[in-house]
């Protein structure tokens, strides 16, 4: 089969390798459209810091936000020509976190595309488990299940309530789905990104508000929005230090930030607004299998805003360049059409 294949830090061959074979329990599938994140982009820099482990994988078929179809299911779970999203985790089954279904926060988790060989490939094994069926869902709109599914994680660490308010920093692709969710939820949300096509693609995506000022005023425009009362949640899914700072800020006394955004990169934080709001600090990593099911039919459901996402479309022999730097700021993300 034909494959990208990451052999060292920045650098991708596109070349023949041999087909996967399905072991026990495995579901060989075809990749269509696989997503290109900013996890993929670290790990092809040979920046794995927060992604422990994938470092020592090279060479790697990377891809984890996979779209496919079923080619063959020996268990006769699923007919060939199913049209699939893959939960991308792999989990040890039997930690205390797995056990009392934080499987999400498995210390031994290994990630599809990441730890193991992924999407960027004419055929790909997976568990039977790890195989979301999407229904007619366009394969371009179910490569956004797994961003999706992170934000529904990050929701659900969220605590939220119809009627809060929240603040979500970054209009990436997991920024884009916590708006989604948040909406879903019957929760307000107000949306802050630099770029004016990123904030433009969440209010299609449900943001009832949007700003691209990220600094000087964003505390005034926040105030103003939930009437001097604060956001009862927020979110950043930028990754940059910062903005956890800036978070801890904004957000209301009694209130709940969650970090779901990835980085290496330290920066300072004004600790003492934790003790004197009393605010709640959570991480927030992947998603569980269930969680996973659940942005899938909130993909469908939302079909036409995700479809009207703005992306970038590339055939399998441009994968280099996707991985080769940031999205431009009118894209939300980066699509690979495995099969083109
Ligand atoms: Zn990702
Ligand atoms: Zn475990």
């Amino acid at each position: 089969m034909i494959a990208a294949v990451t052999t060292d830090a920045r650098r991708l061959v596109v070349t023949e390798v041999p087909d996967p074979v399905p072991g026990p329990g495995e579901v060989l599938l075809r990749p269509l459209v696989v997503g290109v994140c900013g996890s993929d982009l670290h790990l092809f820099d040979g920046d794995a810091g927060a992604l422990s482990g994938a470092e020592r994988g090279l060479p790697r078929i990377q891809g984890h936000e996979i779209a496919a179809e079923v080619l063959d299911d020996p268990s006769g779970r699923f007919a060939a020509g199913t049209r699939v999203a893959v939960w991308p985790l792999l989990t040890c089954g039997t930690c205390r976190l797995c056990t009392a279904g934080a499987v999400n926060a498995c210390p031994s988790l290994r990630v599809i595309g990441v730890h193991l060989d992924g999407g960027l490939a004419g055929a790909l094994a997976v568990p039977a488990a790890n195989v979301v069926p999407v229904g007619d869902v366009a394969p371009a709109a179910a490569a956004l299940v797994e961003p999706v599914s992170v934000a529904v994680h990050a929701v659900a660490r969220g605590r939220v309530r119809p009627g809060d308010r929240a603040v979500v920093f970054g209009g990436g692709a997991v920024g884009q789905g916590v708006c989604l969710v948040l909406a879903d939820a019957g929760v307000s949300t107000l949306l802050v990104d630099p770029a004016p096509a990123r904030v433009r693609a969440g209010a299609l995506w449900g943001a009832a508000a949007t700003t691209t000022t990220t600094h000087d005023g964003l505390a005034a425009e926040v105030d103003a929005w939930s009437g001097g009362q604060g956001p009862d949640l927020v979110v950043d899914a930028t990754g940059v230090p910062s903005v956890l700072d800036t978070a801890l800020h904004l957000v209301r006394a009694g209130g709940t930030v969650v970090a779901v955004g990835l980085t290496s990169a330290a920066g300072p934080v004004h600790t003492g607004l934790l003790a004197a709001k009393e605010v709640a600090v959570l991480g927030s990593s992947c998603c569980t299998g269930a969680e996973f099911a659940t942005a899938a039919a909130l993909v469908g459901r939302w079909a036409d805003a995700v479809g009207a996402l703005p992306v970038r479309r590339i055939g399998l022999a441009d994968t280099v360049s996707a991985l080769s730097g940031r999205d431009a700021d009118d894209v939300v993300k980066t699509l690979v059409d495995v099969t083109g």
